[in-house]
């Protein structure tokens, strides 16, 4: 089969590999329909996490089930999924408890949690290919009505960025009525900025300075505020009687950086805690790793940041971090969709076949005007 292959730094090909195929009896194999590119990828394209050389990449993915294993019990074939990029076992301890984000047993390496085609999360591939092989199919595979195929662009944001938008504001805790701060217009900023609207916050403010991002958190309803233009914190507090957000989202990562271009690992931890309110909550789904291998500095390369601890102390906010346990929120999301209640594949700007991949790549990667969300589509 064709898949996308990590070759180094900025080199990805579109090679064939082996087929996808049942190794267990509790797997299913998945042809892939649509599968998106995600601003995680791009830690691993740019060099900047130690996935190795060869993997095939892909963590959100759709597609028709094609082949199940002799224990699959519920799921058959001919049936569209949304599988969450967690793979999880469904037995463990934390998956029993729905940190499906933290398995116990998934990653053969010991630590807790797995992904397909993921840096430190297991041997699994991805699925930016035209099969993809998935464990614990019955638990781990979401099926989708009859609206799958014509809907698949919006129910393929199952598998990674709406329910990380939406556990990010459960992270910090936004209740309705309240304001948010988002930092990071991106795939997961934007839809932690539907999330926080479903959940009817009375102020949503999205921060970034690419206007292609901005305008799109203006779609939906948010207040853009374009950081190259004024202080975020200083806007926040003005659009808050001076009191700053009551939640904030971190939706930015390690590699954020200032509208010049040099980059951060801090900054927007340290932006979040000036403009949240006294008390407020903190979530922070931005990806954060132990080890840096392009860090600028000994700090970087170990994962570690400056943090303004001090303030965060006397504010007497609180933080709560980490990946999203998918299983959490998917089927929930997946009624909103198929109700027409919300459109999350409004942010979608591309959809290409898997042999345009690299230029998927290349163009999200360069953060290029108009290039806000890729789906590639294997099957097409
Ligand atoms: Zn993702
Ligand atoms: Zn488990």
């Amino acid at each position: 089969m064709k898949a996308l292959v990590y070759e180094g730094p900025r080199k990805v090909s579109v090679k064939e590999v082996p087929d996808a195929k049942i190794e267990r009896p509790t797997d299913a194999v998945v042809r892939i329909r649509s599968t998106n590119i995600c601003g995680s990828d791009l830690h691993m394209y740019e060099g900047r996490t130690d996935m190795e050389s060869g993997r095939v990449l892909g963590h959100e993915n759709l597609g028709e089930v094609v082949e199940v294993g002799s224990a699959v019990d519920k799921l058959k074939v001919g049936d569209w999924v949304a599988v969450p990029f967690n793979v999880s076992c469904g037995h463990c301890e934390n998956c029993e408890h729905g940190l499906t984000a933290f398995c116990l047993k998934a990653n053969p390496s010991g630590t807790a949690g797995a992904a397909y085609g993921f840096a430190d999360m297991g041997p699994y591939n991805g699925g930016q290919a035209e099969y993809l092989r998935v464990p614990w199919a019955d638990f781990n595979c979401l099926r989708l009505p009859e609206d799958a195929e014509e809907k698949q662009l919006d129910y393929v944001m199952l598998a990674d960025i709406f329910p990380t938008g939406y556990h990010v504001t459960e992270l910090a805790g936004l209740m309705p009525g309240e304001s948010v701060v988002i930092f990071g217009g991106g795939p997961v900023g934007q839809m932690a900025a539907l999330s926080a609207t479903i959940k009817s916050a009375s102020k949503v403010m999205v921060v970034d300075w690419h206007p292609d991002r901005l305008a799109l958190a203006e779609k939906i309803g948010a207040i853009p505020i374009d950081y190259s233009k004024v202080d975020p914190v200083e806007r926040v507090k003005e659009l808050t009687n001076g009191k700053g957000a009551d939640r904030g989202c971190e939706c930015v990562g390690y590699q954020a950086h200032d509208p010049q271009g040099r980059e951060h690992p801090n900054l927007t931890m340290n932006n979040l805690v000036k403009a949240v309110k006294f008390t407020g909550g903190i979530g922070v789904v931005g990806v954060f790793i132990p080890n840096d291998p392009g860090g600028k500095d000994t700090l970087a390369r170990q994962g570690e940041i400056v943090f303004d601890w001090g303030m965060l102390w006397f504010k007497g906010q609180r933080v709560a971090t980490g990946q999203c346990n998918v299983k959490a929120y998917n089927r929930q999301l997946r009624e909103l969709i198929h109700l027409d209640k919300v459109k999350p594949s409004w942010i979608v700007s591309h959809t290409l076949p898997l042999d345009r991949a690299p230029d998927g790549y290349l163009n999200f990667d360069k953060r290029d005007s108009g290039w806000t969300k890729v789906v590639l589509q294997p099957a097409a």
